[in-house]
């Protein structure tokens, strides 16, 4: 398009609320050349000043006969967020049926700022041992600290607590006394995990492991996408072909995004990736302040850094030319956003692979059903690496029927004999025990004798949990805590028992069970006070733990090589949700904490206890048998048009009143049936939620079933913007949720 030097010019802008269209401002005179797709703009809005994005350039045309206020300042000489990365989020926003705005405000560091703060870099202590310490005694913890500070030769306060925990404390008094020379230097923003020698780059590659980086070098170096699904069992060295990879697209120039579920729970990971790359990284994590943020998001944006790694909202770094995107247990939910724009990470990282010309490396030791479909159908390659690294075998599963045992109380109904020999034998031969238990908490209700009433939370429909430590019950979906009542609220009765198990419970049970045995625990419930993860992580890696009781925490790629024992308490217990993927996760979840049994040099064994071992994903679990299961499972979601063979559209209508959230739901259904079943979709619904009431707001839902082709984003946009105005006008609330994860509220 050109404009003519008279013509007024004016910008099509997107400010990061949650609304679906842009907004035309005129650009005022003589700032025409300024004015350019991706700079920010501060532009009058609704009685207010507001930052938001140049979308578009545009002339008179676009404004339809409106009036167009005139843009107060342009914030920016160089693009904020470059035309292509902005193509990126539009595509994002559009493939997620979210408003382009709501889509920039979660992927741009705080919003849409109007200026950028410089960060105060936050300092932190570092340590060396003093060339002439004093006589006098040490604490044993202080003599630990200072070991780990003489073998280090020196090291910040944040690595040294995270090896000796307490260990920060003790250097500050050792440094008074004089043992070790104290200074103050900035902490790095980026990586301070603990920090490990990263001890496989030195090794030579597994034959496959170099069949596979050799693949993924012919597709990183001919520069056009290329989407891989790396298939390696626990312990097979994937993370070393995600970082020579990294290595691979380092030397074209280009750089790399590095996707793991939750960065909190991978510190090993991260010492491997910071002792491997230096400065070379920027790491997106909760315990960033907003300002060390943007100053990351920076760093990445004008490729000052050549790889980022970060949960799902690290896909929107917004590096200048992204030649790899590794998503690390590609098959986890939590790559999945659950409010606001519900993006799923994996599926975006395939989306930027093909816009931007990127090769995709999904790994995982269970691809996800999506990710084996698109093998089946050509859309990607298969990696395999079929066996541990050292040679170690897969460990020895066996099953043990609980359906015996059900009348059975207490421990005695989650203790089999089989259980127990092995936990034994274990602790007789010095190795240790993990113990996988997928619910926290004591008792999973509290349940009248009398009457059979279970405890419900006042502001969900859904069990309280008893948590003993709190003496108190909780609510695992709104948090509300409260005593234990004294007398059922429906018959009066005074019998209460606590009905069923969480780890809580299972610790207790263990820690009488086996007296001289040494117990800890590990699950959302521990890791809410700062520094546990870390003390219970140092705890097992130092061997000071002898049995390891927790929730699917302890799955995750954690390396223990003592630990040659896991017993799973109860296999089925995600098999009943109603949700088509829960014989999928099963049997991810019972695959990744088999894998952390028998990682070092003696076998692994497992024990799977369950009511229902006639189930396929417990069979193929313990037989090892990936590609049996999912070929089962693909058979079973094709007969009913599932994804991968159909998508899903789940409209959420909520809210604070029943009947409000009602006759949205009804509208919304009544308004969709015509036009879905002109396309050929399937319209389910509306209907309460599984789980109808949450945080005290009425929850329904309209599904809509589509061919897996269908075009969400040309069809939807359009159709629901009215809705979402009339089912606001109700006092209601619309959300779109496209192929949904989460269904039960
Ligand atoms: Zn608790
Ligand atoms: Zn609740
Ligand atoms: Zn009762």
């Amino acid at each position: 398009m050109t404009f003519s030097l008279t013509a007024p010019l004016f910008v099509e802008v997107s400010v990061p609320l949650p609304i679906d269209h842009p907004f035309t401002y005129r650009v005022p005179e003589g700032e025409e050349h300024r004015a350019q797709v991706g700079v920010r703009v501060l532009v009058p809005f609704g009685g207010r000043k507001m930052t938001g994005l140049v979308t578009a350039i545009t002339d008179a045309s676009a404004l339809d006969g409106r009036a167009a206020k005139d843009l107060l300042a342009i914030l920016d000489e160089t693009p904020y967020v470059s035309e292509r990365h902005l193509a990126f989020l539009t595509a994002t926003a559009r493939g997620c049926l979210a408003p382009l705005g709501e889509t920039l405000r979660a992927a741009l560091p705080r919003g849409l700022p109007r200026k950028e703060a410089p960060a105060a870099p936050r300092m932190e202590s570092f340590y060396r041992p003093s060339p002439f310490p004093p006589g006098g005694a040490m604490t044993p913890k202080q003599r630990q600290a200072y070991e780990a500070v003489r073998e280090s030769g020196g090291i910040s306060s944040t690595d040294l607590s995270t090896r000796v925990p307490g260990g920060a404390d003790a250097a500050k008094r050792l440094a008074a006394k004089g043992f070790l020379l104290v200074e103050s230097r900035p902490r790095p923003v980026g990586l301070h995990a603990a920090s490990l020698p990263d001890l496989a780059g030195d090794l030579a590659p597994t034959p496959g492991q170099e069949a596979a980086l050799s693949r993924i070098g012919v597709a990183v170096a001919s520069g056009r996408h290329a989407a891989f699904v790396l298939h390696g069992v626990t312990g097979s060295g994937k993370t070393e072909v995600y970082l020579r990879a990294v290595e691979q697209v380092r030397a074209t120039g280009r750089q790399a995004i590095f996707l793991v579920p939750e960065i909190a729970l991978t510190p090993q990971l991260l010492g491997r990736v910071r002792s491997r790359f230096r400065d070379g990284v920027a790491v997106l994590h909760s315990g960033l302040t907003p300002a060390e943020r943007s100053a990351q998001w920076r760093h990445v944006r004008d490729g000052e850094v050549f790889l980022c790694v970060g949960a799902r909202s690290a896909i929107f770094s917004p590096f200048p030319s992204v030649g790899l995107i590794v998503v690390d247990e590609e098959h986890d939910a939590a790559y999945k956003q659950e409010d606001g724009v519900r993006y799923q990470a994996r599926d975006l990282a395939l989306l930027r692979g093909r816009m931007e010309d990127a090769v995709v490396l999904l790994g995982s030791a269970t691809p996800s059903a999506e990710s084996f479909h698109r093998v089946r159908t050509g859309a990607a390659t298969l990696l395999s690496l079929p066996e541990r690294i050292g040679g170690s075998g897969m460990p020895e599963i066996s099953v043990v029927d609980l359906k015996g045992r059900a009348d059975r109380r207490g421990a005695d109904r989650y203790f089999s004999p089989e259980l127990e020999a092995a936990i034994d034998s274990t602790l007789v031969r010095g190795e240790k025990a993990m113990l996988f238990l997928n619910r926290r908490g004591f008792a999973s209700a509290l349940t009248c004798l009398e009457c059979g009433t279970t405890v419900q939370c006042r502001n969900c429909q859904v069990a309280l949990t008893y948590h003993r430590e709190h003496e108190a019950l909780l609510c695992h979906y709104c948090n509300v805590k409260r005593k234990e009542p004294e007398a059922c609220a429906k018959c009066g009765g005074h019998k209460l028992a606590q009905v069923g198990i969480g780890t809580e419970r299972l610790l207790s049970w263990v820690s009488k069970r086996w007296k001289e045995a040494r117990v800890a625990r590990l699950d959302s419930d521990v890791t809410r006070r700062r520094g546990a993860y870390a003390e219970v992580l140092s705890g097992m890696q130092q061997g000071e733990v002898d049995i390891l009781v927790g929730t699917q925490m302890i799955a995750k790629g954690h390396d223990f090589p003592e630990v040659t024992f896991v017993g799973v308490l109860l296999a089925d217990l995600s098999l009943s949700f109603p949700d088509f993927r829960a014989s999928e996760r099963t049997f991810q979840i019972l695959t990744q904490v088999s894998g952390r049994a028998g990682r070092g040099d003696r076998p692994g064994n497992v024990l799977f206890q369950t009511m229902s071992p006639e189930s396929p994903a417990i069979r193929k679990a313990a037989g090892h048998d990936y590609a049996g299961f999912m070929e089962e499972e693909l058979a079973a979601r094709e007969a009913m048009g599932y994804p991968p063979f159909g998508r899903m559209l789940l409209l959420r209508l909520w809210g604070t009143r029943q009947d409000a959230a009602r006759e949205a739901a009804d509208l919304v259904a009544g308004a969709l049936s015509g036009p879905m079943s002109a396309h050929g979709v399937r319209l389910l619904g509306p209907a309460p939620s599984p789980i109808a009431r949450v945080k005290r707001r009425f929850h329904y839902q309209v599904l809509l079933a589509m061919p897996p082709d269908f075009p969400v984003g040309d069809l939807f946009p359009e159709l629901l913007r009215p809705l979402r105005e009339r089912v606001r006008k109700l006092g209601a609330r619309l959300e779109a949720d496209v192929d949904p994860y989460q269904m039960m509220v």
